[in-house]
């Protein structure tokens, strides 16, 4: 069993009960945390399944101070409770999250009440798209620096985790989403930085503006010794130095800034203070495009925050391969090669693989219909590398519908991932790029991106063996 680390027994939590909402990965953490700084708990799900999970991992000396609900919120002793945890995947609207808040229970993210245990400092990295990828890359800065590193949150990886086992000299870099924000109580990162905003999720959030609004949050309660770091690219991210408390640093992917971290003339700087660093030249980072560069601007301006050496950031941006299915390198067949992006869920994040692409590219597009316009995307397909097109999935007929009104009419329709990847495999010669960067989510055939990556990785990896 971990060791408890002392802060969290002097929470003061003992004697209290705490409800916590949602029995998944983030949950579990959460109550297990709760219990051992000494709570009493009430946890609740809507499926059966998750509370016997749990209960089963359940250690016997915490038998007595847990209650079950399963989806009756009326077994709940509401007036007992002082505080809500809820798990990033439950749902805001939920009937659970409605009567707590009828009985002033004040509700907080899971993350949020894992960092309030959090011993050591901690950095967060928040942004419609790049999040996990410069959450890895800056965890690993730190881990080539000789920190004892948590890369938790959003990830995968709870943070109310890694609060039981974290040291005060240790560091947190924890990516944020913005279900994670929308309680954020009083997390309070030394650092945080906003990557960027593009039109996502708001089927949860209503509208552009409450989503741009609950990003802004991340520096809420933040001041004037920490940090904040921001794209000055992004227009909606613009109006976040607005009247900021932390000291405000910017990056670029396309020219100077006065304080942050910048891309010019094929070489990556932090400018501080008018004093000019170079980090080192473009193709020194292992990552692929110009996406990347921004992340990688960011992770490298967050280390240097943190007085880690240049040839630190330098050895990390040059060894960093990236996150599993984010342009992951598959392999070569027949001297063409295989790229991974199956977690590219929505268009934004599919312009700019194709951006990336500097050979011939045959792209594989198509998944679940999440009802988002492909204009923009086939607009950028049309300019890009790409000479191919294979569409699959359901939203096949109207990508093709897109990519028709710019006048890109190399593409075809097939009806499975295999027949793609054959498909592609026929068009290609010796130097070309197969690019899986779907655009859409994988609920149309796949559990998740990472079986839909995996399923695409096994299909590459037998056309390699039945040479
Ligand atoms: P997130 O955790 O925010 O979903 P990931 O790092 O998992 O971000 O990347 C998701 C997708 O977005 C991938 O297809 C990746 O190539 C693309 N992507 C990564 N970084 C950026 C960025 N800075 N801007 C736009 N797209 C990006």
């Amino acid at each position: 069993m971990p060791k408890v680390n002392p802060k969290i027994s002097s929470k003061p939590l003992a004697e209290k009960t705490l409800l916590i909402v949602g029995a998944g990965k983030s949950g579990k953490a959460a109550a297990n945390l709760a219990l051992k700084a000494g709570a009493d708990i009430v946890l609740y799900d809507d499926n059966e399944g998750s509370i016997t999970n749990f209960k089963e991992s359940l250690e016997e000396k915490y038998i007595d101070r847990v209650s079950f609900c399963i989806a009756d919120t009326k077994k709940i002793d509401f007036i007992k409770i002082s505080l809500a945890v809820l798990s990033p995947g439950f749902p805001s609207n939920a009937p659970i999250i409605s009567e707590a808040e009828k009985y002033n229970i004040p509700l907080i993210s899971e993350l949020s009440f894992g960092a309030g245990f959090l011993p050591c400092k901690s950095v967060a990295i928040t942004g419609t798209n790049g999040k996990t990828t410069t959450t890895m890359l800056t965890g690993n800065m730190f881990v080539n620096a000789g920190f004892v590193t948590h890369v938790c949150g959003n990830i995968g990886y709870p943070v109310s985790l890694c609060a039981v086992s974290a040291q005060e000299e240790d560091m947190a870099v924890i990516e944020v989403s913005s279900f994670q924000l929308e309680r954020i109580g009083e997390f309070h990162p030394i650092i945080a930085a906003v990557l960027n905003i593009s039109a996502d999720h708001l089927d949860r959030h209503g509208s552009m503006e409450k989503y741009i609004n609950l990003k802004k949050r991340i520096s809420e309660n933040m001041d004037s010794s920490d940090a904040l770091i921001l794209n000055i690219n992004d227009k909606n991210c613009l109006s976040f130095s607005k009247n900021a408390k932390p000291n405000v640093y910017w990056f670029s992917s396309t020219g100077e800034v006065e304080r942050g971290a910048y891309l010019s003339e094929d070489k990556l700087f932090i400018s501080d203070n008018g004093n000019k660093q170079l980090i080192c030249p473009v193709e020194e980072v292992r990552l692929l495009g110009s996406h990347n560069i921004e992340n990688a601007l960011v992770a490298s301006l967050i280390a240097y925050l943190r007085n880690i050496p240049f040839p630190v950031i330098r050895y990390t941006l040059r060894s960093f391969a990236g996150a599993e299915h984010r342009m992951e390198l598959v392999g070569e067949v027949s001297g063409v090669t295989f790229i991974n992006d199956s977690k590219a869920t929505n268009p934004d994040s599919t312009i700019k693989a194709v951006n990336a692409m500097r050979s011939p590219t045959i792209l594989i597009v198509g998944g679940y219909d999440k009802q988002t316009p492909f204009d923009d995307m086939a607009n950028s397909i049309s300019a890009s590398r790409v000479y191919q097109v294979i569409l699959t999935g359901e939203t096949s007929y109207k990508i093709a519908e897109s990519l028709k009104e710019t006048g890109f009419t190399d593409y075809i329709i097939v009806d499975s991932l295999p027949n793609a990847v054959k498909e592609a495999m026929a068009f290609a010669s010796k130097g070309d790029v197969v690019l899986f960067s779907p655009a859409c989510s994988s609920f149309d055939k796949f559990k998740s991106y990472e079986h839909r990556g995996e399923v695409f990785k096994n299909i590459v990896k037998d056309l390699d063996v039945g040479r």
